[in-house]
């Protein structure tokens, strides 16, 4: 972290210090794609530098936004956070007249499609809250601004406040922080679990009641259209996979979230002793990703997900949730690709959403060989254990001890999808 001197540090210092502080929140990026880069950042003009990162938008499209902080002061004490009252980082604060001149400017240049805004809580919740719809207001009021708005949400700010946010804002996020209860008292004793579960459901009810009324009148007013969504930190404390995959299920069903992104915690200059001194591997928040896809996509239900783990609690590092998944519950395979269900078919390791659709389109036409599965998949070894077609079973294979060996991908491999 660069230290200035303690005169009034220009527009692009404070850039530099509060698009570097908001790299640490992953809400939204992506799974895949390279966030927290902001340090080797190319500054202003580059579309891949300071603050800039990218997310997908609710139409799929991946965009572009400035990622910033309206501050990093903050008065609370989150241990696993950066920007915490007690720990010795150069603090800068924008005004939100500064936001919305940066976001303009950048917007014109076509450099970003939007603005993802997040800060530290400076006097009070309600302040900053304000302060962050007040960028929103100027933004959509003043300057008719089209473009993407992602507003990050203060949980102990007022209801009403809030609310203003979702009105200007496509999303709003609210962080979760940590799996557990117990972890988020121990790790930030400022933050209440019930007050954050208690804002994301009336944020979730006024979604519901915005969509409703845009049903019924056409000028009713939008809210967050593009939804809510939430992070959860992955290792600062010792939830293991199951829990945090039975907490993003709880999430997704209480508050119908979007998303809910997970963030491996980063060990931080100046650490507070609570932590742990070792990042968890990035594997772990990759495999976190794919579990999530298969609760949302491939119909897995949380529990089937947590069985998969291994008897420490943790997904195996090695292989896929669902091939890892299909290799415990083996009496569900081989599946015939010529009969079987799309929910069945989604099950084999090796299929994703689009060869499935594929198998389904084609077999309309005429059966299956393995050759015609294996041009629909990157790995036909990976597949051929769990599936039959017209020229192909596999004998006794996934009976075989060793199949966890012949299936597991190559080093290199292990980031593919499924
Ligand atoms: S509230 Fe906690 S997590 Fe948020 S900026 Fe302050 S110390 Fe960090």
């Amino acid at each position: 972290m660069v230290h200035y001197a303690p005169s009034k540090p220009t527009l692009r210092q404070k850039l530099e210090i509060l698009a570097d502080a908001a790299k640490y929140d992953a809400s939204c990026a992506s799974s895949g794609t390279a966030k927290k880069n902001s340090l080797g950042g190319k500054g202003i003009g580059s579309t891949e530098g300071m603050g800039i990162c990218h997310a997908y938008a609710p139409d799929g499209r991946c965009i572009s936004l400035l990622k910033i902080l309206l501050t990093n002061h903050c008065i609370f004490d989150c241990h696993y956070c950066i920007n915490r009252k007690s720990s010795n980082v150069a603090r800068a604060r924008f005004t939100p007249q500064e936001v919305v001149d940066l976001t303009l400017n950048f917007y014109r240049r076509n450099y970003i499609e939007g603005l993802f805004l997040s800060s530290g809580i400076v006097k009070s919740a309600n302040h900053t809250m304000e302060q962050l719809v007040e960028v929103a207001r100027i933004l959509r009021e003043e300057h008719d601004f089209r473009g993407y708005i992602h507003l990050k949400t203060i949980p102990e700010a007022d209801a009403e406040i809030i609310h203003q946010a979702g009105l200007y804002a496509d999303r709003v996020s609210i962080n979760v922080e940590l799996p557990t209860d117990t972890g988020l008292t121990r790790l930030a004793p400022d933050k209440n679990a019930r007050q954050i579960e208690g804002a994301l459901a009336r944020t979730k009810d006024r979604i519901l009641t915005a969509k409703d009324e845009r049903k019924r009148f056409r000028h009713a007013p939008r809210f967050a259209p593009a939804g809510q969504s939430t992070q959860m930190i992955v290792g600062a404390d010792d939830a293991n996979d199951a829990a945090i995959i039975g907490k993003a299920s709880t999430l997704y069903s209480a508050f119908g979230l979007r998303r809910v992104y997970y963030s491996a915690f980063s060990p931080i200059p100046d650490a507070s002793a609570v932590l742990p001194l070792k990042r968890p591997p990035l594997l772990r928040e990759h495999r976190l990703y794919q579990s999530d896809w298969l609760m949302r996509f491939y119909g897995f239900a949380p529990q089937e997900v947590a069985d998969a783990a291994e008897a420490d609690g943790n997904l195996p590092l090695d292989i896929d949730p669902k091939l890892a998944w299909a290799l415990k519950f083996r009496a569900s395979f081989p599946v015939d690709v010529n009969r079987a269900p799309r929910e069945l078919l989604l099950r084999v390791p090796g299929l994703g959403t689009r060869a499935v659709a594929r198998i389904l389109a084609v077999r309309r036409h005429r059966r299956l060989r393995l050759d015609d599965v294996a041009r629909l998949t990157a790995s036909v070894a990976k597949v051929r254990p769990f599936i039959c077609t017209i020229d192909w079973r596999p004998t006794l294979l996934t009976d075989r001890a060793d199949l966890r060996g012949l299936v597991a991908p190559k080093r290199e491999q292990q980031l593919e999808l499924f």
